[in-house]
């Protein structure tokens, strides 16, 4: 049996990504998809492993080649997902988990419509800007870039099949690997 496709969207600063590990250490059969992106890699990420970091060029070239499943541009940024390593994986009977914008879910949903999508809100924006600064990575522009996103990104929420209030990471990724056992081929 096929595995099943699970997209996670939440904007950066919701603490999604220590959502998703957390849910990951105790999920089986389930591989997270390393997403390509034109942006550059922050401290202490390694190419291969949180992403595929190439050039403006290079995207657009696997673009044009139709490497992606779903691609699109985020804070400046160009991000995909590779197709054909989801389909394999997807064949081989493992669930594959994308964690990805707004954008680039829609589309999977469109061309996959029994991928399970869930979207990750923050308690409160207040609480996201605290975040986001509290990271000291981001300039100031950035950041009120990323806040905007987040106000467009959380009225998307109403289109995913479930909403996960991050409130506590534990609590979040536990509501997270009760819609997996539900839904998991
Ligand atoms: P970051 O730069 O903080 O790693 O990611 C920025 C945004 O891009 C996040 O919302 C993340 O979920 C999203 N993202 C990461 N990979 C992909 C991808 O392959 N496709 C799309 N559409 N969004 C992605």
């Amino acid at each position: 049996m096929a595995g099943r496709l699970f997209i996670i969207s939440g904007s950066s600063g919701v603490g999604k990504g220590t959502v998703i590990k957390e849910f990951l250490k105790n999920a089986d059969n389930i591989y997270l998809s390393v997403s390509t992106t034109t942006r550059n890699p922050r401290e202490g990420e390694v190419h291969g492993v949180n992403y595929f970091y190439v050039n403006k060029d290079d995207f657009k070239k696997a673009v044009e080649n139709g490497d992606f499943l779903e691609w699109a541009e985020f804070g400046g940024n160009c991000y995909g997902t590779s197709r054909s390593a989801v389909e394999k994986t997807l064949k081989e009977g493992k669930n594959v988990l994308l964690e990805i914008e707004v954008q680039g879910a829609k589309q999977v949903k469109e061309k996959m419509p029994e991928a399970v999508t869930i979207f990750i809100l923050p308690p409160s924006i207040e609480e996201i800007e605290k975040r986001l600064r509290g990271r000291g990575t981001e300039t100031e522009e950035a950041i009120a870039k990323r806040l905007k996103a987040i106000k467009f990104e959380s009225q998307e929420a109403q289109h995913y099949d479930y909403k996960v209030v991050n409130d506590l990471v534990e609590r979040a990724a536990d509501e997270i690997s009760k819609i997996y056992e539900k839904h998991k081929g």
